[in-house]
């Protein structure tokens, strides 16, 4: 199969599809892979690292004219949707439910496009996903422990504290991909962490795991109230599957939070786990509310690109694979994990909830 992969053209965006590690597997599975020149070059990818491990270059338009399938970061932008065929399988994040423009376009296109997002696996989690979120998590307490300086607004704690000085006290809120790989990270630096989930499951196995170096809570209003207020550092980490986030920390809650402690609210993308969440960018990633710096990045593995890259890579490789060994139907067939990534079959949608959010037959 000859695959194609395009250099990302969405605002900020420095990820790739692919890397030239997995590229030449590809070709050592005897497929044909074109790179868009400087594809990868913001991350450290050259185009000689790409010829190296046997990928042609070529423009944009070549990638897409010679390409049967597209492998991408982003969701397709309108002028990527105009060079799709029918003959062609996207795969990609998509998130078509909030973006009737690219349902429609991808409708009209004729390809097969495979989303990441709703690729299963085997216990019914989101493995194209969880690779993300263990970035998002673990990148949650260096962006917070770097808020808590005095520079930055904080409230000049150091996480780990020193000998003779009481270490920071993180409270992180869900305790699934993205708190366990913040607590990790917290427990790493020595900061006092507690974890709060509402499902008794999570919290057993983090207590297994950890032991009397944590502590966890059952999430209830009155153990977030409490901890919210004697935190440094909060870390929103909840997820409802298929809801906006529970708005956990209420405007009164963060008005009682200490000055210069931080929220860093990863949750931000399901609309945020407090009431004064909004999202921000990397280019400007804090602002204040009530003395509290409030860090909302809605894509932070945007942020370390480079590690998010190999990161998703290492998710999707197997699966890339199957795919350009097998063709799209048979992978499909074989693996009914990969078809519940499926949400556009040439002209139909094929992905209940998609339909559900847009009022389009599924
Ligand atoms: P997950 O499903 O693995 O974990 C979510 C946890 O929240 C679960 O353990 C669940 O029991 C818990 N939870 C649900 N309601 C709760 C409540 N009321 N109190 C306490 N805990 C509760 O999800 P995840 O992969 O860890 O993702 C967490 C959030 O991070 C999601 O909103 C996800 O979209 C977001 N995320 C954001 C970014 C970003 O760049 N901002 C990146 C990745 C993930």
């Amino acid at each position: 199969m000859h695959i194609g992969i395009p250099k990302e053209i969405k605002n900020h965006e420095y990820r790739v599809g692919l890397t030239p590690e997995a590229i030449a597997e590809l070709i050592r599975h005897g497929h044909q892979v074109t790179v868009e020149t400087m594809a990868g070059a913001a991350i450290g990818f050259s185009d000689e690292d790409y010829q190296r491990a046997g990928a042609e270059l070529g423009s944009a338009s070549q990638v897409f004219e010679r390409a049967e399938m597209i492998v991408k970061v982003k969701e397709p932008q309108a002028e990527e949707r105009k060079r799709l065929r029918p003959d062609q399988v996207l795969f990609t994040y998509l998130h078509l439910a909030p973006d009737r423009p690219q349902t429609e376009d991808l409708l009209a296109s004729g390809a097969t496009c495979i989303a990441y997002e709703t690729v299963t696996d085997a216990h019914g989690r989101l493995p194209l996903l969880a690779p993300m979120s263990e970035v998002a998590g673990r990148m949650a307490i260096q962006a917070g422990a770097s808020c808590l300086e005095k520079a930055r607004g904080g409230r000049g704690v150091l996480l780990g504290g020193v000998p003779g000085v009481p270490r920071g006290r993180v409270v992180i809120l869900g305790g699934g991909v993205v708190g366990a790989n913040a607590l990790a990270m917290a427990v790493g630096l020595g900061a006092h962490v507690t974890v709060l989930d509402r499902n008794p499951d999570v919290l057993r196995r983090l207590d297994a795991q950890y032991g009397n170096r944590i502590d966890t809570l059952y999430s209830t209003s009155a153990t977030v109230e409490k901890q919210v207020r004697s935190a440094d550092l909060v870390v929103g980490a909840v997820l409802i599957p298929g809801a906006a986030a529970p708005k956990l920390i209420t405007a009164e809650m963060v008005s009682g939070m200490c000055a210069g402690s931080v929220l860093v609210d990863v949750a931000i993308d399901q609309g945020g786990c407090a009431e004064t969440s909004r999202p921000t960018t990397h280019a400007d990633p804090t602002y204040v509310v009530d003395d509290v710096v409030h860090y909302c990045v809605a894509n932070m593995p945007g942020g370390v690109a480079r590690t998010s890259t190999q990161a998703l890579n290492n998710a999707t490789l197997p699966f890339v694979l199957a795919l350009a060994d097998k063709g799209a139907k048979q992978a499909m067939l074989d693996d009914s994990h990969l078809a519940n990534g499926l949400n556009v079959a040439q002209d139909r949608l094929t992905n209940r909830s998609v339909g559900e959010a847009l009022g389009i037959d599924s």
